[in-house]
């Protein structure tokens, strides 16, 4: 674990609300609305590890288009369950995992609706979602955030990227550990539109090839600024 003495938590703290302001100037703020229900969002997570968003949409709607219930899925062969997802890339381990994950809540709960997470505290809710096969943190964080609102923050790849450049974390953290620095330091009322401002500008303007710290809002604050 790194540590960080409290004066250069507080400058972090300080360079992130700077961020918050200039991109809710930039984009806006983003209201939460649930996208999917708990058990879908989980499901479509694991699809979309290593692909594409388009890709995983494909996969997920072939998946339900076919299955029709989770329970149905849950007992289907691992065959053609690979089938059916194979747009999505990996199809031979995601297929495996999404019907040991299904086997595995069905065992401890006798169905798919995971509506008690909410009732968890975050810590709580996240470590439930941890004990799945395959499941680490942004997955856990990513049904917490888009399915019940909680004020996690999925630490995805342009998440990453963003807050090493800004100086939020520093280049030793890795992604898994990023996910509770960032938490510890963004409001909990600002994390689902920063989340959100913040993925919106990696992928525009602060791509991972030739960010384009000319027109970028950020330039002023940046202390990665080409
Ligand atoms: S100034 Fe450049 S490196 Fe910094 S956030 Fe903007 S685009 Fe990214």
């Amino acid at each position: 674990m790194i540590k960080s003495n409290s004066k250069d938590t507080a400058s972090k703290i300080k360079q992130i609300n700077k961020t918050i302001k200039l991109l809710q100037k930039e984009y806006g703020e983003i209201d939460w609305e649930a996208r999917r229900d708990p058990i879908s969002e989980l499901v479509y997570t694991i699809l979309s590890q290593h692909t594409s968003d388009i890709n995983s949409i494909r996969a997920f709607n072939s998946l339900i288009k076919k299955f029709k219930s989770f329970e149905l899925l849950k007992d289907a062969p691992v065959k053609s369950v690979e089938s059916a997802i194979y747009r999505g890339g990996l199809a031979k381990i995601k297929a495996s995992r999404i019907k040991e994950v299904l086997q595995i809540i069905y065992e401890n709960i006798g169905s798919f609706d995971l509506s008690f997470l909410s009732e968890m505290d975050i810590d709580e809710a996240k470590s439930w979602l941890k004990s799945l096969p395959g499941i680490g943190p942004k997955t856990a964080a990513i049904v917490l955030c888009f399915s019940f609102g909680m004020p996690v923050m999925p630490v995805d790849t342009h998440i990453f990227r963003l807050s090493k450049r800004l100086g939020f974390i520093n280049n030793k953290i890795n992604a898994d550990d990023a996910h509770e620095i960032l938490e510890e330091m963004i409001k909990p009322d600002k994390v689902f539109s920063f989340h959100m401002n913040l993925i919106r500008h990696g992928r525009e303007v602060c791509q991972a090839r030739g960010p384009k710290c000319a027109s970028c809002v950020l330039s002023t604050i940046c202390p990665s600024k080409e």
